[in-house]
């Protein structure tokens, strides 16, 4: 009997690598105005591509323009178009931009089957070290957005990020806040634990994350968490066979979406499903495909994304497992 674990098949279009935030550990960012902003028209050339290859989410990842810039509104217009052009192809957009207002999380719910953000780390204490010139990361400010997405009922994925100066009771307390407003809200989906791991475009090298570390704190966050939140691990950042095992063992129940580039981190290629059986059903895991929407949320999407959200559950259930 396998137990069983889940992915999602997905592909990564990316807006613009802009961003006015300077996280002293990004590998993704390009500074404002050195960017050539994805068009509408290349982003459906690139979705026409993906056409018959059971690829179902499309994750919008994104820099962020600042609130106040007079190209907020441009930047906005464009992911929200490639949300819809994604739509117009039957793929399942989740989009993970940054900071939004109230007003554009609201119209996004409109085009995205769920989104995302990641809470990062609780304490405000990051803002003097990585986070120094990144407003952005603010916690309270990130902490309302989860709140805005439980209030709009917007399905949502949410995480930590491991390693980068938070001490074990800070990362315990960053959990307890998720726990909290799902509590309240109901809305998160899964939590990504994802370790920081070194790249070769970040500006300041941190101390490298122990991995081995990965299996303990994904029982305390299987302690902390309500049993209905799945918990994500990226594989390619935890690229040892027996660790993945380790973490599958210590509670974690999803392996993130899989697609042909990680834009996070560029240097870890993503494994592809067929790798990870050969390593999983061995020890006993069975790998499915799962939707970025959790069935348990299904009647919270817009009208005209049920359809679609109906076509890839029919889809992936003719999957033999
Ligand atoms: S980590 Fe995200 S918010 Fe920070 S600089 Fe990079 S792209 Fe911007």
């Amino acid at each position: 009997m396998y137990r069983n674990v889940t992915y999602s098949p997905a592909y990564t279009l990316v807006p613009t690598y802009e961003c006015f935030n300077q996280c002293s550990y990004c590998n993704f960012r390009v500074a404002p105005g050195e960017d050539k902003w994805l068009s509408t028209n290349e982003a459906t050339e690139r979705l026409q591509v993906l056409l018959g290859k059971g690829i179902c989410e499309i994750l919008i990842l994104s820099g962020e323009v600042h609130p106040r810039s007079d190209r907020r509104q441009a930047w906005f217009n464009l992911i929200y178009n490639v949300c819809e052009r994604s739509l117009s192809f039957g793929f399942l957009p989740h989009t993970n931009v940054g900071l939004l207002s109230w007003e554009e999380m609201e119209k996004l719910k409109q085009v995205n089957v769920s989104m995302g953000l990641m809470l990062e780390q609780l304490t405000p204490r990051l803002l003097q070290t990585v986070h120094t010139r990144a407003p952005s990361k603010q916690p309270k400010l990130r902490l309302q957005q989860l709140e805005w997405a439980g209030q709009l009922q917007i399905p949502f994925t949410t995480g930590i990020l491991l390693g980068i100066g938070e001490t074990e009771e800070e990362r315990s307390q960053s959990l307890a806040a998720i726990s909290k407003i799902h509590q309240r809200y109901g809305h998160i989906q899964e939590v990504i634990l994802q370790p920081h791991s070194l790249g070769s475009q970040q500006a300041l090298p941190l101390p490298r994350f122990d991995l081995h570390q990965l299996p303990d704190i994904i029982g305390q966050a299987r302690a902390i968490l309500p049993a209905d939140i799945a918990l994500q691990i990226p594989p390619n950042l935890v690229n040892y066979p027996d660790l993945l095992l380790a973490c599958l063992e210590a509670g974690a129940t999803d392996l993130g979406g899989l697609g042909p580039k990680d834009e996070v981190n560029p240097d870890y290629p993503h494994p592809v499903p067929e790798q990870l059986r050969s390593l999983l059903e061995p020890a006993g895991w069975s790998l499915s495909p799962r939707l970025p929407v959790y069935p348990q949320f299904d009647h919270w999407v817009c009208d005209r994304l049920i359809s679609p959200v109906q076509h890839w559950r029919d889809f992936f259930a003719q999957i033999p497992s």
